[in-house]
């Protein structure tokens, strides 16, 4: 199947060939023509499967005709970096369209959103807190709205944003066309897809899976040799974008910290930076400028960086949904990407989780000298691997200190 059978536009046509897009990916088959019938659509996708497009092009080729200069497409969505991933990937698709983009969220100044929120912009990609900030403020008239979407919607209840968004669909049309996305579908986001659509068309895709191009192993060790086990698995993955994962800001900052004075070309990505801070860091690991990004998961969810080879769980998640997250971030369509869960005897609670969850086993890598001879037997056995990594894998070693992969 390719994109002419939905019989774009074609300005929208032109997009999806600057976005070098050639096949269409499941959930865009199965989401796009509901979405141009005006369907409203329930999605169970995780980040990775192309699910942005699946909403955003649709949305395009409906605002096409119609008026410009007023809101007519808003898409809710739970983080700045996920706002910003989805304005990019508008701007992209609608080039051509004339259709105009911009985001709204805190942490930044009001008067351009207010500009854009009053007839500079059709489309808003917004978080729900400042965007209901303009609502009180008499600042966003959402009257006019057309397409709703609500994307990772287990996020926002995840980080307390369900009242708002509530809120906010409150001050769209009752008639407008309304899609959900959500990686996982706790009770919350039930009730809310309840409320929220009408007769929607339900797509499920691969639910709390990591995506089939991920490799992903457990690697046993011991707490206080996970930092030397961290820098062997950086050596021997070779160059490329790897995104390490930590409990928390703290260790993010530390094991930054740490890696930087080793001689990685590593930045940190967590939620006590500025948005400057944070935009920077993501802006020089996608550039490649650091090959290596140490991130918590809040302040990672949603970035969008094609290029991820490897992602290390220098800290095990909490939850499996955390762990097909982080793996979301790697074998993205049609790439393959490797991953690693540093594991040690306190972490047997979560393992269990992410191994019913997934239905299966994963992978164990012995590492020789690094401790994994000491967890319990249950942890570490699996199917047991040779050495963890891809052997032969270039070293990131000569890569160290310098550039970076471009
Ligand atoms: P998403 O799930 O929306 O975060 O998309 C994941 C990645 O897949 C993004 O880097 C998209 O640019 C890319 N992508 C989306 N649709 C396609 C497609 N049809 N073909 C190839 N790549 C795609």
């Amino acid at each position: 199947m390719s994109f002419e059978s939905f019989e774009f536009d074609a300005r929208i046509t032109a997009g999806i060939a600057a976005a070098r897009y050639v096949d269409p990916t499941p959930i865009q088959r199965d989401a796009i023509p509901e979405v141009l019938k005006g369907r409203d659509v329930l999605g169970l996708a995780q980040t990775g499967t192309g699910k942005t497009a699946a909403f955003v092009l649709p949305m395009l080729q409906r605002l096409l005709a119609g008026p410009r200069g007023v809101v007519r497409g808003l898409i809710v969505a739970p983080t700045r970096e996920l706002a910003e991933q989805i304005h990019g990937e508008i701007s992209t698709l609608g080039r051509k369209t004339g259709l105009r983009s911009a985001t709204v969220y805190g942490g930044v100044g009001k008067n351009p959103q207010v500009r854009a929120l009053r007839g500079r912009a059709e489309i808003i990609v917004a978080c729900p807190g400042r965007l209901l900030d303009h609502v009180r403020e008499g600042d966003a008239d959402l009257s006019k709205v057309e397409v709703l979407v609500l994307d990772e919607a287990d996020h926002m209840f995840d980080m307390g944003f369900l009242p708002d968004v509530r809120r906010i669909v409150q001050a769209v049309p009752k008639r407008s066309q309304r899609l959900l996305f959500s990686a996982t579908m706790p009770n919350e986001i039930r009730h809310l897809a309840d409320a929220v659509l009408n007769d929607p068309f339900t797509i499920e895709i691969a639910r709390s899976r990591p995506a089939a191009t991920v490799a992903h192993s457990m690697v046993p060790t011991s707490n206080d040799r996970k930092t030397d086990l961290l820098r062997k698995l950086l050596d021997e993955v070779g160059a490329g974008s790897t995104l390490v994962f930590t409990r928390t800001k703290h260790r993010a900052k530390r094991l930054a910290q740490q890696l930087n004075r080793d001689g990685f070309d590593v930045a940190a990505l967590q939620g006590n930076m500025s948005q400057n801070a944070r935009q920077r860091a993501l802006d020089d690991f996608r550039r490649g400028k650091v090959q290596i990004l140490v991130a918590t998961d809040i302040a990672a969810r949603g970035i969008d960086v094609s290029k991820v080879s490897h992602v290390m769980n220098y800290d095990i998640p909490d939850t499996s949904d955390a762990y097909t997250h982080r793996l979301g971030r790697t074998g993205r369509a049609e790439r393959t990407g490797d991953a690693f869960t540093l594991l040690t005897r306190e972490d047997g609670k979560q393992l269990r989780q992410i191994e019913q969850a997934l239905g299966e086993k994963v992978e164990r890598r012995m590492v020789d000298g690094f401790g994994g001879e000491e967890v319990p037997e249950n942890l570490a056995s699996g199917r047991v691997g040779g050495a963890a990594g891809r052997p032969g894998g270039g070293g990131r070693g000569g890569n160290r200190g310098g550039g970076g992969s471009g």
